[in-house]
Order: structure tokens, then sequence, then C-alpha cells
């Protein structure tokens, strides 16, 4: 899904989209979460889009009805996430300029003297992201190639990043008794009660002659 930069408005463009209305968004999402999402689980992205110049912010979220397996006791729950998005967004066409600049020394030379704006672009650039960084530390940097942004590596790249790794079907999950096997959620064994004499404990005192 392509947008033009040139179709966000000066004053944003508010754009949501569902897994189940849209197969590229079905696509997207269920390849980004991993197998953690189902087709057809309700899923929903909500971006807003500013432009200034060629720079364009992204933020927003992705919410989706994940379905997990718990690391502890190994049951099935579903859960809410909510994936912010925060992305900062550069023509590549500017990226390969400094590259290209910095590849070279960095020092002034006939090309510098040539174009002096585009080393006032870079450094504009650096201390727009400097600025930027010290604004919100969660916001990643990002570019664009062409005049398009690509909605599915906006989303696929903040879904990657943030989707959970880490699953507990509830906070005081208890697990599963390492001895017997039980989900002790449900259930009590007696494995950790047998610190008590064990019935045939005493055999082991017995000595052959
Ligand atoms: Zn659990
Ligand atoms: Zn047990």
């Amino acid at each position: 899904m392509k947008i033009h930069i040139h179709d966000i408005p000066e004053d944003g463009l508010d754009l949501v989209f569902r897994q189940a209305n849209q197969a590229w968004v079905a696509r997207t999402l269920v390849e980004a979460f991993d197998g953690l999402l189902p087709t057809g689980a309700p899923a929903e992205a909500s971006l807003r889009l500013f432009r200034s110049d060629t720079t364009v912010t992204v933020t927003g979220e992705v919410v989706a009805e994940l379905q997990l397996t718990c690391d502890a006791c190994l049951e099935s729950y579903q859960e809410e996430v909510v994936i912010p998005i925060q992305q900062y967004l550069i023509p590549a066409s500017a990226m390969d300029t400094s590259d290209r600049k910095v590849a070279r020394g960095g020092a002034a030379g006939p090309y510098d003297q040539a174009s002096p704006s585009l080393a006032g672009a870079r450094s504009k650039l650096v201390a727009e992201r400097r600025s930027l960084r010290s604004q919100d530390d969660d916001m990643q940097f990002g570019t664009y190639h062409g005049k398009y942004l690509e909605l599915d590596s906006i989303l696929r790249g903040a879904i990657v990043l943030e989707r959970p790794i880490v699953f507990h079907c509830q906070e005081s999950c208890r697990g599963l008794c390492d001895h017997c096997g039980i989900n002790l959620n449900r259930e009590r064994c007696r494995c950790h009660e047998e610190s008590a004499p064990h019935p045939f404990a005493a055999l082991k005192q017995i000595t052959l002659k």
C-alpha cells in the first residue's frame, strides 16, 4: 500500500486499516506478528501522517488480538496488544547524499564547492534528528524511496520491533510443577510437600553384610 507524500495534506492525514477489510493489511499483520495473530482475528492499524516538506512523521498504533501460549503453564490464551507507531521518515535520496559525502572524507572537495546547499541540507538533517531524539526517544527513523511511503513496511517495522516475546497468561501464573507436570493454576500436587521422610527412606539405611 503506497501513499504519495503530496497526498498528505497540511493538517495531516488520518488512516484506519482493518485486517478484516483489506487483504494487504491481513497479509502484513499476520506475517509481522509471526504466527501470533490468527487470520481473521480483530486487528486494526490507525495512523496519522504529517508532512513538512519531504519529512514525514507517522504516529499511531496497531491493536491486535493475539493468540498466545503461556511460557510457564503452556495454556493458550488471547490478549489484546497495542503496538505504538512513531516514525520519522526522510527521503532515501537525502541519506545517499550524506553517505557519499562522508565517504569522501567530509572535507571540502570540489563536489562540496559545487553544491554548498548539500552540506547545509545535511547539517539541517542531523540537527533535526537530534532535536527529535531529545523530544522523544521512542521515535524510530527510516527512509522512503521516491515520493511514496510504503505503509506495509512501516507497519511491519513497528510490529517486528515491538511485538511481545515473553508470554504469561496472568501475572501470577504458577506454571507447571517441574516434577509431575500438573498445572499449578488449577490443581495442587504434593511433590514439594514430600520433604517429609520418604516412605522408603529407611531402605537407604540398610547396609548389606
Ligand atoms: Zn500460565
Ligand atoms: Zn507436582
